[in-house]
């Protein structure tokens, strides 16, 4: 059996490490809002580029607290419009309706899976105030033109980089390239902790302040509280963690990076289309999707051959029960194609040559 990824040999290869790593914060007894948080952050914006990084719970607290906090400095306001786009995970959308604010949903382009600039282009109305860009299976989805219509329609350009850390767009990472990014630290990320664990990266001062006090209960002085905050902070184990694997991680997509060759070079089949290939720094492939309109019966195929696949993702959020009231007959067709068609084969730092050999091998025998 292959599975689609195996976190436990993840987790093995930096063992000793991640080992030492928390038996340290074991010993230090200070378990939170220490000097493993210090640490990390400091690192991270370094390695993202940005001059602030503010550990939260998890990615979708990340994004959810850079909207909030745009709100509370009075930069915007409930009813807003946001654009994002309407094939990604529901974390994204759910950080703007969270705050009272109107996702405007944009179908992507079928050839990148990334949002398509002429669409939207046409979805910027007066209202509109930022677009939250997702940088989805680890691939880059800004483009010039985006930026461009940033600036022209004064839009805060936000970046869900949960899926893409590591990767470049020209000279800069991806979640410095726009006012604020969103980063999780889900295990299954290309940068993974051992349970929940976010970010938000910015240059901004006042927005990581704020951003700061939020996720610490609205508060930036002990027992004086400004805003009515929740409390989502990094813990010191998941920071020390962290540390060590982000000195592995462009490694770690290279590895990733070598998968994704070896896919491209030797799917060869009529029935399988690939999405158009970008130059390595521009895609750290969290994830490996292919399409195929007979996807469903390709996916059992694989099953019965010991491949396991996955979906992302099978319901599109504007279709989810959730959304019913916000979205009720709304018809999205490349979003819904997307969601009957795509299929994510396995991919990861430690997927072994001969299982790769083994799934182009039998994704080249359908028929
Ligand atoms: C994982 C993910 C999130 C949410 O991150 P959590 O840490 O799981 O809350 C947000 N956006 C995208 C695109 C994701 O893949």
């Amino acid at each position: 059996m292959i599975p689609f990824l195996l976190l436990k040999d993840i987790t093995a290869k930096y063992a000793d490490e991640i080992h030492s790593a928390v038996q340290r914060v074991v010993d230090r007894g200070w378990y939170l809002q220490g000097k493993e948080n210090e640490t990390f952050e400091r690192h991270y914006a370094d390695y993202i580029g940005t001059k602030y990084c503010i550990g939260c719970g998890n990615g979708l607290d990340a994004l959810i607290w850079i909207y909030r906090a745009y709100i509370e400095l009075g930069i915007m306001q409930r009813g807003d419009e946001v654009i994002v786009p309407a094939n990604t995970y529901i974390a994204s959308v759910l950080a703007i309706t969270e705050n009272g604010l109107k996702a405007v949903l944009v179908e992507p382009d079928p050839n990148t899976l990334g949002l398509d600039e002429n669409k939207v282009e046409e979805a910027i109305t007066p209202r509109t105030k930022s677009i939250l860009l997702v940088h989805l299976y680890g691939r880059c989805a800004f483009t010039e033109k985006i930026g461009e219509l940033c600036e022209k329609h004064h839009l805060h350009l936000v970046e869900d980089n949960a899926q893409a850390h590591g990767c470049r767009y020209k000279e800069k990472r991806t979640g410095s390239l726009g006012e604020a990014a969103g980063h999780s630290f889900y295990p299954g990320k290309n940068l993974g902790a051992l349970g929940d664990g976010g970010a938000v990266t910015t240059d901004d001062e006042e927005l990581a302040d704020c951003i700061r006090a939020l996720a610490n209960y609205g508060s930036s002085k002990k027992y004086v509280f400004k805003y009515c905050g929740r409390n989502s902070r990094l813990d010191e184990i998941q920071a020390a963690v962290l540390d060590v694997k982000l000195r592995h991680l462009d490694e770690d997509n290279r590895l990733r990076q070598q998968v994704s060759a070896f896919y491209y070079d030797n799917i060869k089949n009529p029935l399988v289309t690939l999405p158009t290939r970008l130059p390595d720094e521009n895609n750290v492939y969290h994830l490996f999707p292919i399409l195929c309109e007979r996807r469903d019966e390709l996916q059992q195929y694989l099953a019965e051959k010991g491949v396991q696949t996955l979906i992302h993702y099978p319901i599109p959020p504007h279709k989810q029960e959730c959304y019913y009231d916000e979205w009720p007959n709304s018809h999205l067709p490349m979003t819904e194609r997307l969601a009957k068609i795509e299929l994510s084969l396995p991919i990861s730092p430690v997927l072994r040559s001969e299982d790769m050999e083994r799934i182009v091998e039998l994704l080249n025998v359908y028929s």
